[in-house]
């Protein structure tokens, strides 16, 4: 058996009985490992740049989600409109506005996750709290008829502290229950909470994670050139 098959079969075994699920992240693996991994039953590939994205999903079998993961620019979401499984990234009102424009050109509603900023970082996207009640409550936000917010995502300070990274994750928990007892909109179906990845994932799981974003732990780690 492959290192990869081995990988993708440990991730199956762990997520097996939780109501957790496997995005692969093969960004900057080649169309090769990503069909092998497709090969081995994986059918959710999360990708963080939009010509990346789009290139895999023209190249590989037209079954597969395809999810991005990745800071998401307005000027590029006409590339990904049509086919789209799950935006996971979306951070602003305007770059909302966009994806619901170009959703109804394509006549679909895209589903998409808000991303909250955890933790005391600087330099990550997100929303914050305010942010996003400002967000949720925008007039623009409730005429939205093509898009679809189905969770909340967020990433995990970079750090070893265990404890930090729990708490960040049981925030995010806390506001996803928060959100999903307070608003009731059309534009609202809150099922996912995106956290967790290759350093993580285990305590995000434990914290109530229903998708993990996994990339060095199936595909190995990546080379930047
Ligand atoms: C790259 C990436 C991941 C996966 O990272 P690994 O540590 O390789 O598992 C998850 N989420 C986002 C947003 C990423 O950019």
């Amino acid at each position: 058996m492959s290192a990869l098959s081995e990988n993708i079969e440990k991730f199956e075994k762990e997520l097996e009985g939780t109501d957790c699920k496997l995005v692969a992240v093969s960004k900057t693996k080649p169309i090769s490992l990503l069909q092998e991994a497709y090969d081995c039953g994986i059918r959710v590939f999360g990708e963080n740049k939009v010509q990346e994205l789009t290139e895999k999903h023209e190249a590989l079998p037209k079954d597969i989600e395809w999810h991005m993961i990745g800071h998401l620019q307005r000027n590029k979401v006409k590339y990904i409109a049509p086919f789209v499984s799950l935006i996971h990234s979306v951070d602003s009102l305007r770059l909302l506005a966009e994806i619901n424009k170009r959703g109804a050109q394509h006549e679909r509603v895209i589903p998409c996750l808000l991303q909250i900023h955890l933790g005391k970082e600087e330099t990550k996207f997100g929303l914050d709290e305010s942010e996003l009640v400002e967000l949720l409550q925008h007039d623009d936000f409730s005429k939205m008829e093509h898009i679809r917010i189905r969770g909340l995502m967020g990433m995990a300070s970079n750090t070893d502290d265990e404890q930090t990274i729990r708490e960040e994750f049981k925030s995010l928990k806390q506001l996803f229950e928060k959100v999903k007892s307070t608003y009731s909109l059309p534009q609202l179906e809150l099922k996912e909470i995106s956290m967790g990845m290759s350093g993580d994932y285990k305590i995000a799981i434990e914290e109530g994670s229903t998708l993990v974003r996994v990339g060095s732990a199936i595909f190995g780690a990546r080379n930047y050139s």
